[in-house]
């Protein structure tokens, strides 16, 4: 009988195979439902015989309590965006510029979500998120109910590929018709409908979710005999992945501007959501000589396709209460489709965003999205007025706790001036932990909702002590044993960062990320930093007198003191750990001006680089500025460093320096 189970599982397998990766039936509905069945019952009676390939393990069946940490042996990098035929034509001259005239590979760039697929001797054993590159999530329980994603390879080899798991429009709309008619809230789009699937703990849901995948990347081809990408894929094609078929190789930009143009008109008619090309150089040993930057590949980019704009209405505008009291008004809007995300909310900045574009309720008003940038209010179509619009008023109380709102000179915002508003003090606790501040990984926004109304956590010292709720942590959904600790862990780590980090996450008005590392750098440790006198901190370059009175407002407050204290009293390193500055005779005493879209670092990684190297950076070019580091289309920066002959490196000029 174990014989006829082996036949039975390498049977449905095939037509698994047949049917949803080659898209290729073998076999009828009824024969195939008829070898599951007996699968199923000499399983039952055998417990002990199932397989960890057999096709019955798609059906899910396993909960886990948490998602495990993976590492990745070779990193997950992300790939640069670009935007323009311009930025491709770069993109191509950087290549040639090291004398490479790469054939590219196109593929479609499928809205999904990265997943690494681990097997060993032919085994799936692993299937992980890209997470931040490094670290992901382990996955398995729910990649194994995808039925395009073999279980058990053609060959027994011992192999990592990567690839997009994602749903595809139809399933998504049937999913959202069954929703509808339960009275359960619809799902976005096609990418969160994938995300939600794959962070599910049960794996049933998974299985019911009916997700698909691509497979597009091999890490180390050359390990297997592949000298190009083409080869990489052809070879896991053999093995039994799905690969998209309208991968193309091209003979140069050219032809890869064509496939984008090409690709970018059938777009809608896809099955699937793209928002993009993605082209890679197709052969390995021209991808090794062009290398990395710090955080993307040179021989691979993404070509994003353009921002969408569509019509809405504007059907009212509420204000929202920022963590320094701050108040924003934003646009409330006729649920609309944009760029695959559903847009309901806008910001509008301030009372004069508001005024300069002349909204008035009840507009019809073009909206903006491009990729995961924060969707926009373009203009009011005036002529669709009916006359019946009301006029946008400025509110004059906190729409939280009703003090009456106060301008500060010379500028734009409102505030709440009362320091005890509940809607300032959970924002604040929002930004004490994020990426920038004290960068404690575990607790993002909703956590952070959801602990303050458990009441766990109700100020910053809070957070220190939630230890003391573990227990209860580990009982509210979502949490497992495992999440709770790691999120333990990182707050316990979070007390061995750097002064830069502590300052601002103390959320001081007007003090940034960079305010902060400059005032690291000079003070030295926080007792020296809380008793700089206005004169000490204006003698500071950088420092101007509108941050130094916010500082000396800060620590006169005495709650504020006492929350400092606090902070000592539970061990929170109040010390500058950075390294001094290096001398660079390219860098050190010298201010730098960055103009035009850099592609090899971000502006800060960039910013943060000179200043290490005891440079400055600046805004505008002057004669007082040394050099001017020119990204892909600078604008009147370069014009002006050019007019006043001031030196100008290229980004690659810069990374040679600084290397
Ligand atoms: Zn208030």
């Amino acid at each position: 009988m174990q014989e006829r189970m082996n036949e039975l599982i390498d049977i449905i397998n095939e037509a698994d195979y047949n049917y949803h990766t080659l898209d290729n039936p073998t076999i009828t509905d009824q024969e195939y439902d008829k070898y599951l069945r007996e699968l199923f019952e000499i399983e039952e009676a055998h417990p002990e015989w199932i397989r960890d390939d057999s096709p019955t393990q798609h059906a899910g069946g396993k909960i886990i309590e948490g998602f495990e940490k993976v590492t990745h042996k070779i990193p997950m990098m992300s790939l640069s965006d670009v935007f323009s035929e311009q930025e491709l034509i770069s993109f191509n001259d950087r290549i040639e510029k090291e004398g490479i005239h790469p054939k590219y590979m196109c593929e479609l760039k499928i809205d999904g979500l990265s997943v690494s697929l681990l097997y060993e001797k032919g085994k799936l054993v692993r299937a992980a998120t890209r997470g931040d590159g490094t670290v992901g999530e382990d996955i398995t329980h729910n990649v194994k109910t995808i039925k395009v994603i073999p279980l058990k390879l053609k060959e027994e080899v011992d192999i990592e590929v990567r690839g997009e798991i994602f749903m595809n429009k139809k399933t998504l709309e049937e999913l959202n018709k069954k929703r509808k008619e339960k009275g359960e809230p619809l799902l976005q789009n096609c990418r969160n409908a994938a995300a939600g699937s794959i962070r599910q703990l049960d794996s049933k849901i998974a299985a019911k979710r009916k997700l698909d995948n691509f497979i597009y990347h091999l890490p180390n081809p050359l390990d297997y005999g592949l000298n190009t990408h083409e080869e990489a894929i052809n070879y896991m094609k053999k093995l039994g992945f799905k690969i998209n078929p309208n991968n193309r190789l091209v003979n140069n930009m050219k032809e890869a501007i064509e496939f984008i143009e090409e690709k970018g008109k059938i777009r809608d008619s896809l099955p699937y959501d793209i928002d993009g090309v993605v082209i890679k150089v197709n052969d390995i040993r021209q991808q090794q000589k062009l290398g990395y930057t710090a955080k993307y590949p040179k021989w691979a980019t993404a070509y994003k396709f353009p921002a969408v704009e569509v019509l809405t209405k504007l059907t009212d505008i509420i204000f929202t209460v920022g963590r320094t009291g701050q108040i924003t008004p934003n646009a409330v809007l006729e649920p609309v489709i944009v760029a695959g995300s559903t847009i309901s909310r806008a910001t509008l900045h301030n009372e004069e965003y508001v005024k300069e574009k002349d909204l008035k309720i009840g507009d019809i008003v073009s909206i903006r999205k491009a990729g995961d940038v924060i969707p926009e209010v373009v203009e009011v179509k005036k002529e669709r007025r009916t006359g019946k619009e009301k006029d946008f008023v400025m509110i004059e109380e906190c729409p939280m706790c009703h003090t009456k709102l106060v301008k500060k000179e010379g500028q734009v915002d409102y505030y709440c001036p009362n320091e005890k508003c509940p809607a300032r003090h959970i924002e604040g606790l929002i930004h004490f932990v994020s990426r920038d501040a004290m960068n404690i990984d575990g607790l993002g926004d909703r956590i952070m909702e959801d602990f303050y109304n458990f009441g766990f956590i109700g100020n910053i010292a809070d957070i220190y002590s939630l230890k003391q709720h573990e227990k209860d942590l580990i009982r509210l959904e979502g949490y497992g044993d495992k999440s709770v600790s790691n999120l333990l862990d990182a707050i316990e780590n979070s007390k061995q960062n750097s002064l830069e980090r502590l300052i601002f996450a103390l959320g001081i008005p007007h003090v940034g990320s960079k305010t902060a590392r400059i005032l690291a750098q000079h003070f030295k440790t926080m007792n020296s930093f809380e008793k700089a006198t206005e004169e000490e901190l204006v003698s500071i370059p950088d420092i101007g007198g509108i941050i130094a009175k916010s500082i000396i407002n800060y620590f006169s407050n005495d709650h504020n003191k006492a929350i400092v204290e606090e902070l000592k009293d539970l061990g929170i390193n109040m010390n500058y750990l950075g390294q001094d500055i290096e001398e660079n005779e390219d860098f050190t005493g010298k201010t730098f001006v960055l103009t035009g879209s850099l592609q090899i670092y971000t502006r800060d990684e960039a910013s943060e680089k000179i200043e290490s190297l005891g440079g400055k950076t600046a805004n505008s070019v002057s004669k007082k500025t040394s050099v001017v580091i020119v990204g892909a289309n600078p604008g009147s920066k370069y014009r002006k460093a050019q007019e006043l002959g001031i030196e100008i490196w290229t980004e690659e000029e810069f990374q040679e320096k600084i290397s």
